[in-house]
């Protein structure tokens, strides 16, 4: 049974007083706060403020320590496999929302396979299962044919699809799924609203309640993320560590991460309010280091090779590499793809650059065997 804790969490945290604890914050807190070995959410607060950002080569040299301390100089390498560009909700912000005329496709068992088959040549292990919203995932067996399917040849499989119920977790999870990729793209229900304009995705509290149905179900490692530019950055990241936090707290055997997706260009016109400076990314990622020493922090190809060189020798430590965001790009570029990506290097040049760092490039994780 699905437990409601997380939004009586959220409603004892409103987010005009969250935004006020970060904005209010000097450099005396932030000096304090670096001293501290043990951090709760209110450091956090305080990590992520704009005083903090006057401290960014100390949260970098904190930061850098603590990612060599728990990961060593291991960079985890996966790629995305997209099945289906259909979905029936109307984000804003997205090349596959059910009002932009772009073709449509869904993978079937052979084009799966032969983009299963170019990712496992280029040496990947872990592969994100990627779909758009469509009721037949729920309806039908799709999805977890889908991982089992490719579980035959990839030993770790995540999911970043729709939320599911609990028991299609499960049914993920014994196909073979290990982690869920499940971003609630913004903690503030005013926007929320606003940029969610149809579909069942419009149900704030059915997507928000979704890692833990996933947590409940058995999956490893869950990751959380918001989208950044649609909201104050600073303010939703505060509320997707307190989510994750939350989910540590009660399910003591889930890894969890984050992911920073920001806006990039795509099929239709929405323009974010908020600016998400490169400056901005790297603090944000610097206090999660901090704040969380042992999650992994995801990097996508939506950023430039270069900052996200950076950012896997400070502290990111999983990346995805040569990503197509269209179903069966790997094999055929006739369908749109979600966004344009930044980093167009092939796995190889990326694993090249991560060695050239002096880090150990990783496209096997660990296996479910070793971490239970
Ligand atoms: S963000 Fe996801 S749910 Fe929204 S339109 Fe795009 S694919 Fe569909």
């Amino acid at each position: 049974m699905i437990r409601e804790n997380f939004l009586s969490l959220l409603d004892n945290n409103p987010w005009e007083k969250i935004s006020g604890k970060i904005k209010n914050a000097g450099l005396d807190d932030v000096d304090r706060v670096l001293k501290k070995n043990k951090l709760d959410m209110d450091d956090f607060a305080i990590l992520l403020s704009k005083a903090a950002a006057e401290r960014i080569s100390v949260l970098k040299k904190k930061a850098h320590q603590l990612t060599t301390q728990y990961f060593g100089k291991a960079r985890f390498l996966y790629a995305p496999l997209y099945i289906t560009n259909r979905c029936i909700n109307s984000c804003v912000y997205c090349s596959f929302s059910e009002k932009n005329d772009i073709k449509r496709k869904y993978l079937n068992d052979t084009e799966i396979a032969n983009d299963a088959e170019y990712l496992h040549n280029q040496g990947f292990r872990h592969i994100l299962v990627v779909s758009g919203e469509d009721p037949i995932i729920m309806k039908s067996n799709y999805l977890i044919n889908t991982i089992a399917l490719l579980h035959k040849k990839f030993p770790s499989i995540s999911i970043e699809v729709q939320p599911l119920t609990e028991s299609l977790y499960r049914k993920a999870a014994a196909a073979g799924c290990d982690g869920l990729s499940l971003y609630q793209e913004t903690y503030n229900r005013d926007v929320y609203k606003t940029v969610h304009t149809g579909g069942p995705k419009r149900n704030f509290k059915w997507r928000i309640n979704g890692p833990e149905r996933a947590a409940c179900a058995g999956i490893k490692r869950i990751n959380f993320g918001v989208l950044l530019g649609l909201a104050d950055f600073r303010t939703d990241i505060w509320f997707a560590a307190l989510h994750a936090a939350y989910i540590r707290k009660n399910f003591w055997r889930t890894q969890i991460g984050f992911s920073f997706p920001r806006i990039r260009p795509f099929v239709g016109s929405y323009h974010p309010d908020v600016e998400v400076k490169d400056n901005d990314m790297l603090h944000l990622i610097l206090a999660l280091r901090i704040m969380f020493p042992q999650a992994s922090l995801v990097l996508s190809t939506r950023e430039r090779p270069k900052f996200r060189d950076m950012l896997l020798s400070v502290a990111a430590t999983n990346t995805s590499a040569g990503s197509k965001t269209n179903p069966g790009g790997y094999s055929d570029n006739s369908t749109t793809g979600q966004f344009d990506i930044s980093d167009n290097r092939s796995p190889s040049e990326v694993i090249e650059a991560i060695s050239a760092a002096g880090l150990y490039p990783v496209q096997k994780d660990w296996d479910i065997g070793l971490t239970g």
